[in-house]
């Protein structure tokens, strides 16, 4: 209970007696039972606090440490800048960009024009956000699926895909 930093108190509790945090804790102490190799964490910071989020991905971490692999799926960028060794960044159902952290949160960076608008939306750098909204995935375009959005685009990005 305490590395999954859910309060001894509620141990006797349904689930739908517990809030969205603590079911959160809950099933991510339960996917942490056992010795599974791979460890597939989708949004597992989704409505924590940023102290529990970091408590969360440290024993994540910590998990990886002791031999697991592990696989994060996350819309949280400081949660995956704590965490990852490599981070793949996905635009409309494709990666678009794979790096290591230290390269892609540090320098020199993102190289693809999303995966840099990521960080550059961030308060905490240029809080600047991506013009525009992502493509319907049932009708993607034949070229580049961000081409709307990019300022780099030119004719080649709208009739093939990079
Ligand atoms: S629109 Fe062109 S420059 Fe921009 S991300 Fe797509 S391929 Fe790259």
């Amino acid at each position: 209970a305490a590395r999954a930093s859910f309060p001894e108190g509620h141990l006797d509790r349904y689930p739908h007696e517990l809030s969205g945090g603590l079911a959160q804790r809950a099933a991510t102490a339960l996917a942490l039972i056992g010795d599974a190799p791979l460890l597939l964490a989708d949004e597992p910071t989704t409505g924590l606090d940023r102290d529990l989020v970091e408590r969360t991905v440290d024993e994540l971490r910590r998990h990886t440490d002791e031999g697991r692999a592990l696989l994060i799926i996350t819309h949280d960028l400081a949660a995956a800048e704590r965490i990852a060794d490599r981070v793949a960044v996905m635009y409309a159902g494709r990666i678009v960009e794979i790096a290591g952290a230290e390269a892609f949160f540090g320098a020199p960076g993102p190289r693809h024009p999303y995966a840099k608008g990521l960080l550059d939306a961030l308060p905490e750098r240029e809080f600047t956000p991506i013009p525009g909204m992502p493509p319907e995935l049932g009708a993607l375009p034949d070229g580049c699926a961000f081409a709307d959005r990019c300022a780099y685009a030119d004719a080649r990005c709208t009739g093939e895909r990079p």
